[in-house]
C-alpha cells in the first residue's frame, strides 16, 4: 500500500474533519456523564447534544426538536418506513424507486415478507424518474412514498419538491433518503411537505455509526427502537454522545462551507471528467451529467473490466468504487446501473469516483496521470 492515498470514494465514507474530532474528544474522555442524568455533570452533556440538534436543524432548515439522532442512514430509513406503516394500519402499500439504497430496498423486501405490497418505480437511461409513473403507482392503500434526494452511485438528483407536493396531494407519508444530498447540496425543509428525511454522519465528515432522522413536527410517529425516553421518546437508547456532538459540528461546517466547497469540488470533478473524456476514447458518463451532485463521477471505460482498473488504481494508492458488486463469486452490475438499463458490459466497465473536502488539485494531477495510463495498458492487453 503506498504511503499516501488519494481518496476518491467520498460517497462511501469521508474522513472525520479535525474540527469535528476536536469537539468529540471531551465526550470520549472527561465528559462521560449520561445526558439523561439528573446531576449537573450529565446536564453539561445534555447541553452539548441539544446544541447538536440545533446545528443539524439549522443545516436542514427545520426545528431542533424535529431531529432524532440515530445510528446512521440505515436506521433512519428503516425507522421512517416502519413509522409510516405503523401510523396507517389500514394501508399496507409502499411506493419507492429502483435506484434506492439497499437500506430502503431490502427493508421493503422484508416488509413484503410481512405481508406488505411494494411498487418499485423505474428510472430512465439517465437515472431520472417519470413523475406521472410515480403518481400512478400511488394507490388508496399506499401508506408511504420513499424517494431518495440524490443517488449514491450516479449522483443524480431527484425533484424533491415535486415529489413531496404529489404526496401531500395524495395524502400519503413522504420519506426521502437524503444521505448523499446533505452536506453536498443545499437542503431546505422549510415549506417542503416532507414527513421524514434520513441523513448519515460519515458522509459529511462526522463519525460512522451516527445519523439523524428528520421527523416533521406534524407527522404522526411510532419509534422503531423502544425503551428509554431519549430523543423525545422517538429513539430509545443512551445517546451516542461524542458522535452526536461531532455530527452537530459537521453540520455547522457543512453549512458554512457548502457554497465555496461545492464550487471547488465541482471544478475538480469537472476537470477530472473533461480531461479523461478528451484523453481517452470510449469513456462515457453514467447518469444525467446536468442534474448531478457536484462531487460524483460515474464513468464507463468501454472494453475494460472495471475490477481490473480498480485493482491497479488501488496498487497506486487511488481509492474509488465499482459500478458492480461481487456476490457469491460472480460480478453483478449494480442494481442502480441495471435499473438504468445499461448493458451488463457497460456496467461491468464502470467506476464511481467521488470527490470531497480534502481532495486537492495536486492529487487530481496525479490521478490524471495514473488512470489514463492504466486504462490504455489494459486496453492494449485486451487487444493483444
Ligand atoms: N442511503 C444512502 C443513499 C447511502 O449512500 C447510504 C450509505 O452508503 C445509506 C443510506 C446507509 O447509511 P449508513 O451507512 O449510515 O447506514
Amino acid at each position: 500500500m503506498p504511503a499516501e492515498i488519494i481518496y476518491l470514494d467520498n460517497n462511501s465514507s469521508t474522513r472525520i474533519d479535525p474540527e469535528v474530532l476536536e469537539e468529540m474528544m471531551p465526550f470520549l474522555t472527561t465528559q462521560y456523564g449520561n445526558p439523561s442524568g439528573s446531576h449537573r455533570f450529565g446536564a453539561q452533556v445534555k447541553e452539548a447534544t441539544d446544541r447538536a440538534h440545533e446545528r443539524v436543524a439549522a443545516l436542514l432548515g427545520c426545528q431542533p426538536n424535529e431531529i432524532v439522532f440515530t445510528s446512521g442512514g440505515t436506521e433512519s430509513d428503516n425507522t421512517a418506513l416502519h413509522s409510516a406503516l405503523q401510523m396507517s394500519p389500514e394501508r399496507r402499500h409502499i411506493v419507492t424507486t429502483s435506484v434506492e439504497h439497499n437500506a430502503v430496498l431490502n427493508y421493503c423486501d422484508a416488509l413484503v415478507r410481512r405481508g406488505c405490497q411494494v411498487t418499485v418505480v423505474p428510472v430512465d437511461g439517465e437515472g431520472h424518474l417519470d413523475l406521472a409513473e410515480l403518481e400512478q403507482a400511488i394507490r388508496p392503500e399506499t401508506a408511504v412514498v420513499s424517494v431518495m434526494w440524490a443517488n449514491n452511485e450516479t449522483g443524480v438528483i431527484y425533484p424533491l419538491a415535486e415529489v413531496a407536493e404529489l404526496c401531500r396531494r395524495k395524502g400519503v407519508f413522504f420519506h426521502t433518503d437524503a444521505v448523499q444530498a446533505v452536506g453536498k447540496m443545499p437542503v431546505d425543509l422549510s415549506g417542503l411537505p416532507v414527513h421524514f428525511l434520513s441523513l448519515s454522519g460519515h458522509k459529511l465528515h462526522a463519525a460512522k455509526g451516527v445519523g439523524a432522522l428528520y421527523v416533521n413536527r406534524k407527522a404522526r410517529f411510532q419509534p422503531l427502537l423502544v425503551g428509554g425516553p431519549q430523543e423525545g421518546g422517538r429513539r430509545a437508547g443512551t445517546d451516542n454522545v461524542a458522535s452526536i456532538v461531532g455530527l452537530g459540528k459537521a453540520a455547522e461546517l457543512a453549512m458554512s462551507t457548502l457554497e465555496e466547497e461545492n464550487t471547488r469540488v465541482r471544478s475538480l470533478r469537472d476537470r477530472f471528467e473533461s480531461t479523461l473524456l478528451a484523453e481517452l476514447e470510449d469513456v462515457s458518463v453514467n447518469g444525467d451529467p446536468r442534474g448531478r451532485l457536484p462531487n460524483t463521477s460515474n464513468l464507463a471505460f468501454r472494453g475494460v473490466d472495471a475490477q481490473a482498473i480498480l485493482l491497479k488504481l488501488d496498487q497506486e494508492g487511488v481509492c474509488c468504487s465499482l459500478g458492480s458488486s461481487c456476490t457469491t463469486g460472480s460480478v453483478q452490475p449494480s442494481h442502480v446501473l441495471r435499473a438504468m438499463h445499461l448493458p451488463d458490459d457497460r456496467a461491468r466497465s464502470s467506476l464511481r469516483f467521488s470527490f470531497g473536502r480534502f481532495n486537492t488539485e495536486a492529487e487530481l494531477d496525479q490521478v490524471l496521470e495514473i488512470l489514463p495510463r492504466i486504462v490504455r495498458k489494459l486496453r492494449q492487453l485486451a487487444a493483444a
